[in-house]
């Protein structure tokens, strides 16, 4: 059990598997191939994770693991590593993963049951899917076979979105009429590497991002013709292009080929724009609930200045903003910026601004100028915040941190810290954002001691 936790610790700060993770424009929550994806704000997924191994100890395993004989719910789940208790019943992986929670945290603050989903399949809203040769040469999309750079064909998958993985089908049943070629990766050839699909749940809104290594598809309006015409669903669709030697999946430069260039969903009341470099959860359904959980362990009654560090789209933010007198928002991701400053103005918000930069350097500046937060909200890559940030944490002294985390592991880490200088867990509640994952999601109130 020690061991496994190391080797996910090791998994987590490495970002993971098969893809190294961005910085910056391409941040680590974001970008990154369908089992990494899963493995985003999540423990990961690939390795019998210690969750999966909680709910199998005292002899549960015989009941539970598939045997040989028995078919395995998904057809590549011994090869994609995406799911590690696929075959696993809900109430046990929850246990699992409550175990791992209770174990790591349960020191600073006894966490409350998970928060579950009641329809746990096809959960996620943001897919995407490799383009590449197959072991024989032949034109393949779907997932890297765990550890590796070998594409295994994927038509559908159950955590994943069905209509999704219905236009990624389409798009590849469209590839040779077209000419296009899947990206060699060894030989650096191809064009079409990567397509990733987002589907706003409320709004219906479908994004479709083609990463490319050069800006030039062929017949690209009858390619769009014959897409939307598939799949009228669609409401835009975005070139990428990708044509460096990277394990990133998105590229830095975009051309909007169909629609505006981006969608809107709706949570919480509220409605935000989404580019497709931006972070926004993968689950809508849960996220409402992790926002409202976060926003409710804030306890803001209207009067207090709100700070919503590595704020992404300004999600928190601006939900938390409608109760709160003052907020202020940060964010390193320039794109994720704009789309959060437009996101104020079609709220019709005036007490909250976006600022762009690193989180850490911006609570330090706070720190040093004497400014004053009633509240601060953290909801920080998996690899959790940073010693500075914490520290100016405390310095700038809010009664309230409300932290999203996203790495029971990182939390655990940060956690020893706000408890060692001036504040206590008083509150944690895990919301299953990612079932048939190890992922866990966990909302933290700490107050001060005084
Ligand atoms: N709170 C948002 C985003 C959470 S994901 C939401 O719920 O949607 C974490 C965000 O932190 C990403 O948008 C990422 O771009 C951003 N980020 C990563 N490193 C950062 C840093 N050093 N400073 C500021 N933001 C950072």
């Amino acid at each position: 059990m020690k061991k496994m936790r190391e080797e996910m610790r090791k998994d987590l700060g490495n970002n993971s598997s098969t893809k190294k993770s961005p910085k910056g424009q391409n941040s680590e929550k974001k970008q990154s191939v369908r089992k990494q994806d899963y493995s985003r704000k999540q423990a990961s997924a690939g390795h019998n994770n210690d969750a999966k191994k909680a709910s199998m100890k005292n002899g549960e395993e015989k009941k539970t693991a598939p045997s040989k004989k028995k078919r395995s719910r998904c057809g590549v789940s011994g090869l994609c590593g995406g799911c590690s208790m696929i075959n696993m019943p809900y109430d046990e992986q929850i246990r699992g993963k409550q175990k791992v929670l209770d174990d790591l945290i349960g020191e600073f603050v006894i966490p409350d049951k998970f928060i579950r989903m009641k329809a746990p399949d096809h959960y996620r809203y943001k897919v995407t899917s490799i383009f590449a040769p197959d072991r024989k040469g032949k034109p393949a999309c779907g997932i890297y076979k765990e550890g590796t750079h070998e594409v295994i064909p994927v038509k559908s998958c159950l955590i994943e979105n069905i209509q999704a993985d219905r236009i990624i089908q389409t798009i590849f049943s469209l590839l040779p009429s077209f000419r296009i070629h899947v990206y060699d990766e060894d030989m650096d050839i191809g064009l079409l590497r990567y397509v990733q699909v987002r589907v706003a749940r409320a709004t219906k809104e479908i994004m479709v991002t083609l990463v490319l290594t050069d800006p030039v598809l062929p017949s690209r309006n009858t390619f769009v013709r014959e897409l939307t015409k598939r799949h009228p669903e669609i409401t835009t669709i975005i070139l990428n292009v990708n044509d460096r030697n990277t394990t990133m999946v998105l590229g830095n430069r975009e051309t909007v080929i169909y629609g505006k260039g981006y969608i809107e969903d709706v949570l919480c009341g509220k409605r935000f724009r989404i580019s497709s470099r931006s972070f926004y959860q993968v689950n809508p359904l849960m996220t409402e609930k992790l926002y409202n959980i976060a926003i409710d362990a804030a306890a803001l009654t209207g009067k207090e200045t709100v700070l919503d560090t590595y704020c992404g789209i300004g999600t928190i933010g601006i939900i938390a903003a409608s109760h709160a007198r003052h907020v202020v928002g940060v964010e390193l991701n320039s794109e994720a910026v704009r789309d959060a400053q437009e996101n104020i103005r079609m709220n019709s918000l005036d007490n909250i601004e976006i600022l762009q930069g690193d989180a850490t350097e911006f609570m330090i500046e706070m720190a040093q100028n004497g400014t004053k937060a009633d509240v601060i909200f953290m909801d920080p890559p998996r690899s959790g915040s940073t010693e500075e940030f914490m520290r100016a944490a405390c310095d700038i002294g809010p009664k309230k941190i409300v932290y999203i985390s996203c790495s029971p592991w990182s939390l655990q880490r940060d956690l020893e810290f706000f408890t060692e200088n001036g504040y206590e867990a008083r509150m944690a509640i895990p919301v299953d954002m990612f079932p048939y994952t190890g992922g866990i999601e966990t909302v933290v109130l700490l107050t001060h001691t005084k």
